[in-house]
């Protein structure tokens, strides 16, 4: 499908296009209802990113509140022990409530707040996106309401309580895979309903127009940061860039302030499971086919009548059956790479990190560790690659346990 040379660089800024699509992928795809309420989301969007209280509010919260910037950090042993091109790590892992996800969830509540929506609902498969929108909706007096999956509750019983001490009604979804993507159309249900006092925060780069450009946009400071530091440390970009793809919200802010810098390599690493086959992973370019899921057309993981395959992996974060629009576009146009890792890999890098750098990554983000490492691998002492540590492990400590064999 793609051809074999890169295409130039483009304006990073000219897509999504109007109707929200980039190129083929995006779009709005969801019932008239909801129509009026995203372009009702996008015009308050546009209005707002242009408005300096806006932007200055968000900047002081993501300090005071999120603890930016994070640090960009060498990690001198896991270098000295890949024996190859120096490894820094983009501490996202440093942010209140453990991850990237409180980038978008203030960016959201805030937009929320402007519009006079008092009443926010979120969708949550491991739980970050729903902790993280917990807490700004504390923090700013919001009515905070979360779906998520019968199964995902129990799996994920610390982060249900961790919302519901915040003050969050967590709702429990008892369709489907009882997972994810039954809890992203309860929300969905609740929107249409409610659609007029609520906003509905969606945790990924995903969905219908304008959520993917939000989001990503939201997240954007990685990258802005990383920029920044890497030029002030090495006085030079990286040779490459590393960052896990659930749906793809991590991966987008940290790659999207270097997608016109062509010597920059940008590898996003999605889930590889069990393995590739089928109902055993969650890497959408490896079997994936385009497609329209909860509001956008892009690659999905689906069997040849259309119905949603199951997936898989060790990290609730990255098993997703769907990948963000923005990234089936730049992998068509050669600009980012992908790659997968597989749970044995990662519970073994998980391992490594934790006690080369005294730093436990969470298992999505471990994920592009694993790759990054093997890539440091191949590169020279002289080269630069940095890897985007897009939350901490902590809550994956007792699961990882569990699988060595380990009762605590
Ligand atoms: C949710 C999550 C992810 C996956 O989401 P993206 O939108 O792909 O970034 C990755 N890492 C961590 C730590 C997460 O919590």
């Amino acid at each position: 499908m793609s051809s074999s040379a890169t295409t130039a660089p483009h304006d990073r800024f000219a897509l999504p296009d109007a109707a929200g699509r980039f190129g083929r992928y995006g779009g709005v795809f969801v019932p008239e209802t909801l129509m009026t309420a995203l372009e009702e989301l996008g015009a308050a969007y546009e209005a707002a990113k242009k408005d300096p209280d806006y932007v200055a509010e968000l900047r002081r919260h993501l300090k005071e509140f999120a603890g930016r910037p994070t640090e960009l950090y060498f990690a001198e042993r896991l270098t000295q022990h890949c024996g190859g091109a120096k490894i820094y790590l983009k501490r996202e892992d440093l942010l209140h409530t453990g991850a990237h996800k409180i980038n978008n969830a203030l960016g959201q509540a805030l937009l929320a707040r402007r519009m006079g929506k008092k009443r926010i609902i979120a969708e949550t498969g491991a739980g970050q996106h729903g902790v993280a929108t917990a807490a700004v909706c504390a923090k700013f007096g919001l009515e905070c309401v979360v779906y998520m999956g019968a199964v995902d509750m129990e799996r994920q019983a610390l982060n249900v309580f961790r919302m519901r001490l915040m003050g969050a009604e967590v709702r429990s979804v008892d369709s489907g895979q009882k997972t994810l993507k039954d809890a992203v159309n309860e929300a969905m249900r609740d929107w249409v309903t409610n659609v007029r006092g609520t906003h509905y925060i969606l945790g990924s780069a995903l969905g219908a127009h304008p959520y993917p450009m939000m989001v990503r946009d939201f997240h954007r400071v990685i990258g802005q940061e990383t920029k920044e530091q890497i030029l002030a440390r090495e006085g030079r970009l990286p040779d490459e860039m590393v960052a896990c793809v659930g749906g793809g919200s991590n991966a987008i802010g940290f790659f999207f302030e270097f997608l016109d810098e062509p010597k920059v390599k940008l590898i996003g690493v999605e889930a590889g499971g069990r393995g590739i086959r089928r109902g055993e992973h969650a890497a959408r370019f490896e079997g994936g086919k385009l497609g329209v899921l909860q509001g956008a057309k892009t690659y999905i993981l689906q069997n040849p009548d259309g119905q949603i395959e199951l997936t898989h992996s060790v990290s609730a974060g990255l098993d997703y059956a769907a990948i963000g629009p923005e990234h089936a576009y730049y992998r068509e146009r050669n600009r980012i790479e992908f790659a997968y890792a597989c749970d044995d890999e990662v519970i073994e890098t998980f391992q490594l990190c934790s006690r080369l750098e005294g730093i436990i990554p969470a298992l999505e983000s471990t994920h592009a560790l694993v790759h990054g490492i093997k890539r440091a691998q191949q590169l020279r002492p002289d080269q630069i690659i940095v890897i985007n540590l897009s939350g901490r492990g902590d809550k994956d400590v007792n699961q990882v346990a569990k699988m060595l064999g380990v009762a605590l």
